[in-house]
Formats: C-alpha cells, structure tokens, sequence
C-alpha cells in the first residue's frame, strides 16, 4: 500500500500594489529628478569656486561661462550634492580631458579590424 496523497492547495493569488499611478504622476516624479540635476553646474561652481581645477586659472562673474563642469567618471547623471564628481575644468583643460579619453579609447579599445592579411 503506498499513499500518494497530497492535500496541497494551489491558493495563489496575484498581488495587487493597490497604487495605481498616473502619466502625470509618473512624468512629474521625473522631472523633480531632472531639475536639480540640471542645476549642477551652479552648484559646483559655488562648492568648488570659480577657479579651474588643472590649470588654476581663475574666473569671476564677467568670464564664468569659460568655466565648465566636468564629470569625473564620466557619468553625467551622477550628481551627488556634495560635488564629489564634479570638477570646475576652464573650456580648454575639459576639451584636452575629453579628447585625451577619446583618444585612449580609441587607442586601447579596437584595434585589429579590417588590418589582418
Ligand atoms: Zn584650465
Ligand atoms: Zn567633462
């Protein structure tokens, strides 16, 4: 005698969040994450000061647009409000920066395409 008895019930039951939300709630939540980041180059420029971080030229309110914010990991969404990854660069130490990255990816990165005998 062998008893293959099973006294399961299946009672799932899908989950209801019960929040149901709206595009207006939806598009207005990411516009309040949009705006301060906006607003960053303000903020770093008041944390860091008017000054370029490579080649200490500085700045004043006449020649400020001179003076760039650069990431410093590269990631334009990463603003934490402290400044840690910002980096007052004037328009010509960001260029040099940027072409520098470009060229290390391009010099590190492909290489060997199309050039085998
Ligand atoms: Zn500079
Ligand atoms: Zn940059």
């Amino acid at each position: 005698m062998s008893r293959t008895y099973g006294g399961r019930r299946k009672s799932r039951r899908p989950k209801k969040t019960g929040e149901s939300k709206t595009v207006d709630e939806i598009v207005r939540e990411l516009r309040k994450n949009i705006s301060p980041a906006s607003n960053y180059r303000e903020r770093s420029l008041s944390i860091h000061g008017l000054i370029c971080a490579k080649c200490g030229r500085e700045f004043n309110n006449n020649n400020r647009h001179l003076l760039t914010v650069h990431h410093k990991d590269g990631n334009h969404r990463n603003n934490p409000p402290d400044g840690s990854n910002w980096e007052n660069l004037c328009v010509y130490c960001h260029e040099d920066e940027h072409s520098r990255e470009l060229l290390g990816d391009y010099l590190s990165g492909k290489e060997g395409d199309g050039t085998s005998p």
